[in-house]
């Protein structure tokens, strides 16, 4: 089961990603989890992309797409996997049908979690990540049971810097000019799947499955 998901920021793409991956035993793949913890750890990679994230901008296809090929040939991705936030761009979208074609692989769904652009300031002011697992929450929608603090490890949780308004509007921006044509290339090999990411996210995750089960 090898899937893509694809949305705007904050319209649920992670929160679903993990829900799968609980359910059906694949790895999630969030490249900016990736990125986030490269940025902790102060890796060269992490500085690079922070200049881009922190501006609502994309890390250039240089720094993202080899690091994305080479994590898939790692053995737990035998069975498939989740992609959340990659690709993000048509150039990211070819490597990867390319690399998957070299081993005679295809993606099998690209899920498209549909929320209007006047829903995603809320989420995306509204959400709180974790800063020791990544793990997200919702003030509002989501709340952790430990408030300030994760459920899962006790870590703080943070309003991301990138979830600012006025970088939410940048991301939004960039997301119609350059994620939002993965729907066409997707529907091209009629893959794409569209959810109405609207709905309590429950639901959501019921819609997604009756879709890969079907
Ligand atoms: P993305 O990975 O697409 O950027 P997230 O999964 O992190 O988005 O979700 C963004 C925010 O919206 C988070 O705070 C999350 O808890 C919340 N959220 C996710 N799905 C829903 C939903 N169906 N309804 C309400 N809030 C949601
Ligand atoms: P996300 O956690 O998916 O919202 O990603 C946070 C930020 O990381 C994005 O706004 C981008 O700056 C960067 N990023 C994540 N994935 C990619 C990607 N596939 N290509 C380029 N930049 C990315």
């Amino acid at each position: 089961m090898k899937i893509v998901m694809l949305g705007a920021p904050g319209a649920g793409k992670g929160t679903q990603a993990k829900m799968i991956a609980s359910k059906y035993q694949v790895p999630h793949i969030s490249t900016g989890d990736i990125f986030r913890a490269n940025i902790k750890n102060g890796t060269e990679l992490g500085k690079k992309a922070k200049e881009y994230m922190d501006q609502g901008l994309l890390v250039p296809d240089e720094l993202t797409v080899d690091l994305v090929i080479d994590r898939l040939s790692q053995d737990d991705c035998k069975k498939g996997y989740i992609l959340d936030g990659f690709p993000r761009t048509i150039p990211q979208a070819e490597a990867l049908d390319a690399a998957l074609a070299k081993r005679g692989e295809k993606m099998d769904f690209a899920i498209d979690v549909d929320v209007p652009d006047e829903n995603i300031i809320s989420r995306m002011s509204g959400r709180r990540a974790c800063t020791g697992c990544g793990a997200t929450y919702h003030i509002v929608y989501n709340p952790s049971k430990k408030g300030d603090v994760c459920e899962v490890c006790g870590e703080t949780l943070i309003l991301r810097d990138d979830d600012k308004p006025e970088t939410v509007q940048k991301r939004l921006a960039v997301y119609h000019d350059q994620t939002q044509p993965l729907i066409d290339y997707y529907t091209g090999q009629s893959i794409l799947k569209t959810v109405d990411g609207t709905q309590d996210m429950n639901d959501v995750f019921a819609a997604i499955t009756e879709i890969l089960e079907a």
